[in-house]
């Protein structure tokens, strides 16, 4: 089969790689979608973020969905043609943060596609991968197997929404609108949002953020005012969700949220410095949020019974071979949102 593979910044092979054989409690899926996220595209980029490097190949990949071709012993609530979503969180349900149900701060985890841990965590982008049956949540009929391959980063949200607290009723500041930005705003408005304010500095994707849900969309690179416009009366929102990773969008943003209202920061950007006073003045709860867990499961659900429409953020679809221009397009800010390839 063949695998996508990371061997350093801008060193991106197809390789052949040997497929595997299901044992008790997994079953063998035939991968047909994979986004390429954030993650991958720092890897491809850079060879890794902040201190994790890419220190031997690595298969990319943890956004996936396809269709099972055989089972493993003991497996019975999956069968053979089922399609699935594969959700990459692979805890080991016996440290203390899994005891907690805090399965996200697993000290064993084995997210795919990381290369945090040495030996590196192999990822999802391959043809065939074999998964325990319970990180697989059977796509509804009708749902395309690319809709069904954002339910990863759509959890990633739901599990922002989770760390934000009840949404239903409240004004919502989202703050950088690349496809976790976008999510952010279709959980926030699956969850109640009373109001969604969405900003970025690239009209592309502005648009696509009024499409998908919010009522207004202010370019913070051009009219930076409009926003600011919501500082009187010590602010204007309750939540904000923070997806850009950029110090200004963190600074921005506490002078807009009212107090007592609850920052949630989704994007990785770095050492920010932020005004400590209007924390403190205004009573601002900083929050942060890392990946998911049991949020796979709504997210596929949510998409199953229709509740959402991600469609709109898938961009465009590329074949396995084509990675390297998959990759480079996905990094392309203005003309892509959600870059899948197909396998
Ligand atoms: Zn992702
Ligand atoms: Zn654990």
């Amino acid at each position: 089969m063949k695998a996508v593979v990371i061997h350093a910044a801008k060193d991106l092979r197809v390789e052949e790689r040997e497929a595997e054989t299901p044992g008790p409690g997994q079953v063998d899926v035939a991968i047909e979608a994979g986004g390429i996220c954030g993650s991958d595209l720092h890897y491809y980029n850079h060879g890794g973020f902040g201190t994790v490097r890419v220190r031997e190949p690595m298969i990319l990949g943890h956004e996936v969905a396809g269709t099972i071709k055989a089972l493993g012993q003991g497996v019975s609530h999956l069968a053979v043609g089922d399609r699935v979503a594969v959700s990459p969180s692979r805890p080991c349900n016996e440290c203390e943060y899994c005891l907690l149900g805090e399965q996200n701060h697993c000290l064993n985890m084995r997210f795919y596609g990381s290369a945090m841990p040495m030996p590196h965590i192999q990822g999802a982008f391959r043809q065939r991968l074999v998964a325990e049956a319970w990180q697989c949540h059977k796509v509804a009929d009708g749902v395309s197997i690319n809709e069904a391959a954002m339910a990863e980063p759509f959890a990633v949200t739901l599990h922002g929404v989770n760390r934000a607290g009840a949404l239903l009723g409240k004004r919502v500041l989202v703050t950088g609108c690349g496809p976790i930005g976008a999510l952010a705003i279709i959980a926030a408005r699956a969850h109640g949002a009373r109001e969604v304010v969405a900003t970025d500095v690239m009209e592309t994707v502005l648009k696509k953020a009024l499409e998908i849900g919010a009522d207004r969309v202010i370019n913070v690179a051009e009219t930076p005012e409009q926003l600011s416009a919501y500082s009187s009366n010590k602010g204007y929102f309750d939540v904000q969700f923070e997806a850009s990773g950029n110090g200004q969008a963190v600074r921005s943003g506490l002078e807009v949220l009212k107090p007592r209202s609850v920052l949630v920061q989704l994007g990785l950007g770095g050492d920010v410095s932020i005004p400590q006073n209007m924390v403190v003045a205004k009573e601002i709860e900083m929050k942060g949020t890392f990946r998911f867990h049991k949020e796979f499961g709504l997210a596929v659900d949510l998409i199953n019974q229709r509740r959402v429409d991600l469609k709109p953020l898938l961009t465009g679809t590329y074949p396995i071979e084509d990675a390297v221009a998959a990759f480079e397009s996905a990094g392309d800010r203005a003309k892509s949102m959600k870059v899948q390839l197909a396998f």
